[in-house]
């Protein structure tokens, strides 16, 4: 089961991070990797790791917020199995201190990239009769907390999202649907981590596990999603949090 050899799947945000512990997993089964970040030359090492371990892999460097760069990107790609949308980001700060332009800059990048990407994917998978795509939400669509208030609507949104996307693709055999990662450490929220050093361990005792999650551990989550033995699953959310949103 879940073996992805002879599928191409796409990977934003995967110079670091969770995007590329994703990606390693995809690759490791059995997948052909598409690598994706802001810059080929960050996503170069890693294409180079995957390659050494015998797996498939290429860089393909666009900016998810340009719309005209995600068309050309995608479309050339010519073939599409899996898209996972995973590159995000957030401003953090007293929600009366945010600007229009904190605003738009978390809804352009975490929410509008989704729809774009899945519609140039739907096009692609749409010719074939198959694919799977998996947004990347976050618990922060269903649990907010204070001074990331665009982060926590454009999570919400992904969710809805996921479930009118999978609507739509549904009568083209696509499915979507979306992961809910608690909290791991990454690049993302070291700054985050650090200016609040109690943070993290509020988060860890707030989980039923008692710790943060390690980024391989979406791995099992995104292969799932991303299998042809996955295929009645859609529009729905697999939360992997280690239990923090299951109880109070
Ligand atoms: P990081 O900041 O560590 O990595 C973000 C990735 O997104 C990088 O690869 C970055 O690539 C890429 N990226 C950012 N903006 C763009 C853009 N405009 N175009 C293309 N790529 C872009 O984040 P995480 O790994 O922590 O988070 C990944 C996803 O998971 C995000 O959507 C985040 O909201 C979500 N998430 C993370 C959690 C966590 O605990 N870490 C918890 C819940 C959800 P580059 O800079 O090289 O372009």
């Amino acid at each position: 089961m879940f073996d992805l050899s002879g599928q191409t799947a796409l990977v934003t945000g995967a110079s670091r991070g969770l995007g590329w512990a994703m990606a390693q997993a995809l690759a490791g089964a059995g997948a052909s990797v598409v690598l994706n970040g802001r810059d080929a030359a960050t996503l170069e090492p890693n294409r180079d790791a995957l390659r050494a371990r015998g797996l498939r892999a290429e860089v393909l460097a666009f900016d998810v917020t340009d719309a005209e760069a995600v068309g050309r990107a995608v479309g050339g790609l010519g073939r599409l199995d899996i898209l996972v949308s995973n590159a995000g980001s957030t401003v953090r700060k007293p929600l009366l201190e945010q600007s229009e332009a904190d605003w738009r800059f978390v809804i352009d990048t975490n929410l509008t990239p989704s729809w774009r990407l899945a519609r140039e994917a739907g096009r692609l998978m749409a010719a074939a009769g198959y694919g799977r795509i998996v947004l990347i939400g976050s618990v922060n669509g269903v649990a907010a907390r204070p001074g990331i208030t665009p982060y926590v609507a454009s999570k919400a949104g992904l969710e809805g999202l996921a479930r009118a996307l999978a609507a739509d693709l549904g009568g083209f055999g696509i499915t979507v649907n979306a992961i809910a990662p608690g909290y791991f450490r990454t690049e993302g929220n070291r700054a985050f981590r650090e200016a609040d050093p109690a943070f993290e361990a509020r988060i860890a005792g707030r989980s039923v596990l008692g710790r943060w999650g390690v980024p391989d551990e979406l791995g099992a989550a995104v292969v799932y999603l991303a299998s042809r033995e996955a295929g009645f699953t859609t529009g729905t959310v697999l939360t992997v949090d280690g239990g923090l949103t299951s109880v109070i």
